[in-house]
């Protein structure tokens, strides 16, 4: 019984828990993965959008500054007399509210001739000079047009840019020229001059101021009297400005791409180096004083830490735990219910075999082992239906043992029936073919069912024979000294009419003939 449960579970549907099982924990990582990345998405959104921020304060920051030029320009739109005193007053105050500002300039143009008159004008020390290569600062030399830094506040700090000429500087004249020629805010950055070096980076913001009418470039080179120039610390600008807007953890640069090869590092923001791959955008400014500039952001890992919630963990975590418990469960229900049915399956085979066994023995006869009457008379009505389909001979032999009464008187019932049991097993041997019925048609008395047998009488004769030599001593007998049997046979072709009725009769009234003619014999009629 064990053995055989154990048999059945092996077919225990524990692919179908595997799969459960997998299924559940793909199904959970699919949604935390989602609920991931929907949080990224969401994240890189807010990441933009805290950059743009930043961007445009930075905008705003500088276009302060630029306004804060213009003003100053305003007053040589009015007047190009302003004295070094004027200058210092009215830039002084500037200066103080605004401390992204390095350095305000005026900067006229000064013809060869001039030269010598601005000179003496200024002060005493005063001359216009150049830098060489080497850094130091010389007399600049003779040309047709000068530059030089005239006014220039705040003095201290920038003593060593008073007088320098920026027509000295292939760079700072270009610069100069653009800024003339269209009349318009021309930028440069990244300049280093002598006193900076050491120092962060400088927007130099260039406005031109012109005497009388100058629609075109040819009015604007003939009526340019100077350029108001401001020098402005990128780093100052930008730091405000990231301080300005809220969003903490993001990597900034300032880079300047007006010249397509080079990207011109101008400013850099660092907060935390990253160690897993950041989120990156990069927003372009509005273009400056003729400068292409754009803000390259990274996200630090703290960034996206601050954002991120454990919800898509949980997910994963409860959908695994769930599947699992689920799957557990599943394996304990489907294990009862195949052990139920294993024990339903083996109850039903085991009624089966209780009611085969019980079956046998109302059809076997209790003392000899052999089948019964009721037996007998089952098969005899089955087969003579076989044999009218099937046109196929049937025979009925009936055998009765004689002077059976005598024996029981002689030898007592004990013996009678051990016999009947000797008399029993021999006629079984002598006509055991498959679809042969040897039976206890009653008392002393047997019948052998024999379908489709064409050599009966042979057979028979072998039985009475193979019985005597059973040497069964019967004292009593007038025609044997041991016991005999007689027999009657009746083999047809059943026809419509036939019954076993009909068979069993005719069969008996050849073993009476048999009896009639003087016992242990054969007799057919
Ligand atoms: P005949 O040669 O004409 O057949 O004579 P007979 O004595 O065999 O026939 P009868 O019908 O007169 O007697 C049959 C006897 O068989 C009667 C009975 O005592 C005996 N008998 C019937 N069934 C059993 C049984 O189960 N056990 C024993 N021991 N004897 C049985
Ligand atoms: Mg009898
Ligand atoms: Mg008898």
């Amino acid at each position: 019984m064990k053995q055989h449960i154990d048999a059945k579970l092996n077919k225990f549907p524990y692919i179908f828990i595997f799969f459960l099982e997998i299924s559940g924990l793909g199904l959970s990582a699919f949604l935390g993965v989602s609920f991931y990345k929907s949080e990224t998405k969401a994240i890189t959104k807010e990441f933009k959008n805290d950059v743009n921020d930043k961007v445009a304060a930075i905008e705003s920051e500088i276009r302060l500054n630029i306004e804060v030029l213009r003003s100053v320009k305003n007053i040589y739109d009015i007047s190009e007399n302003i004295t070094p005193f004027q200058f210092h007053k009215i830039t002084q105050n500037i200066l103080l509210r605004h401390k992204d500002i390095q350095a305000l300039e005026w900067v006229p143009k000064v013809l060869k001739h001039e030269r010598q008159t601005y000179e003496l004008q200024k002060s005493v020390n005063f001359e216009i000079t150049e830098r060489k290569k080497q850094g130091s600062i010389v007399r600049a030399e003779e040309r047709e047009i000068y530059f030089p830094v005239y006014y220039l506040e705040p003095l201290t700090g920038n003593e060593t840019i008073l007088g320098f000429d920026f027509a000295s500087s292939t760079k700072h004249l270009l610069a100069l020229e653009k800024a003339r020629d269209s009349g318009k805010l021309t930028a440069i950055s990244n300049i280093k001059l002598a006193k900076y070096k050491k120092r962060k980076k400088v927007f130099l913001m260039i406005l031109p101021v012109y005497k009388g009418e100058s629609l075109t470039k040819k009015q604007r080179r003939k009526n340019v009297i100077g350029f108001v120039i401001g020098e402005f610390k990128i780093a100052d600008i930008m730091d405000r400005s990231i301080k300005h807007t809220t969003a903490e953890g993001l990597n900034l640069s300032l880079v300047d791409i007006t010249r397509n090869s080079v990207r011109d590092i101008l400013y850099t923001h660092i907060v935390a180096e990253n160690m897993v791959i950041p989120l990156k955008y990069s927003k372009k400014l509005t273009l400056i004083g003729g400068r292409k500039l754009i803000i390259l952001a990274t996200s630090t890992e703290y960034y996206v830490h601050a954002r991120r919630s454990s919800l898509p963990y949980m997910i994963f975590l409860f959908g695994a735990l769930f599947v699992s418990c689920l799957s557990v469960y599943s394996y304990f229900i489907l294990r009862k219910t195949a052990i139920i049915e294993n024990i339903v399956f083996q109850r039903t085979k085991e009624l089966h075999e209780a009611k085969d066994k019980l079956e046998m023995l109302t059809l076997t006869d209790s003392l000899t082992g052999i089948s019964n009457r009721r037996h007998f008379d089952m098969y005899l009505a089955q087969e003579l239906q076989h044999a009218k389909r099937d046109h196929h001979v049937l025979s009925l032999i009936m055998i009765d043992i004689d002077y059976f009464k005598v024996f029981n008187d002689q030898y007592g019932h004990l013996e009678g029936d051990k016999c009947l049991k000797q008399i029993a097993v021999s006629i079984q041997n002598s006509f055991n073919h498959s679809g042969n019925l040897v039976t206890r048609y009653g008392g002393e008395e047997f019948a052998v069912i024999l379908p489709n047998t064409h050599n009966v009488m042979q057979l028979v004769e072998e039985c009475l024979q193979s019985i005597e030599t059973l040497n069964i001593l019967h004292v009593g007998s007038t025609i044997s000294k041991h016991v005999t049997i007689s027999a009657g046979i009746n083999s047809i072709i059943p026809d419509a009419d036939s019954t076993p009725q009909k068979l069993i009769a005719q069969a008996d009234k050849s073993l009476y003939a048999a009896k009639e003619k003087g016992r242990n014999q054969v007799c057919e009629l």
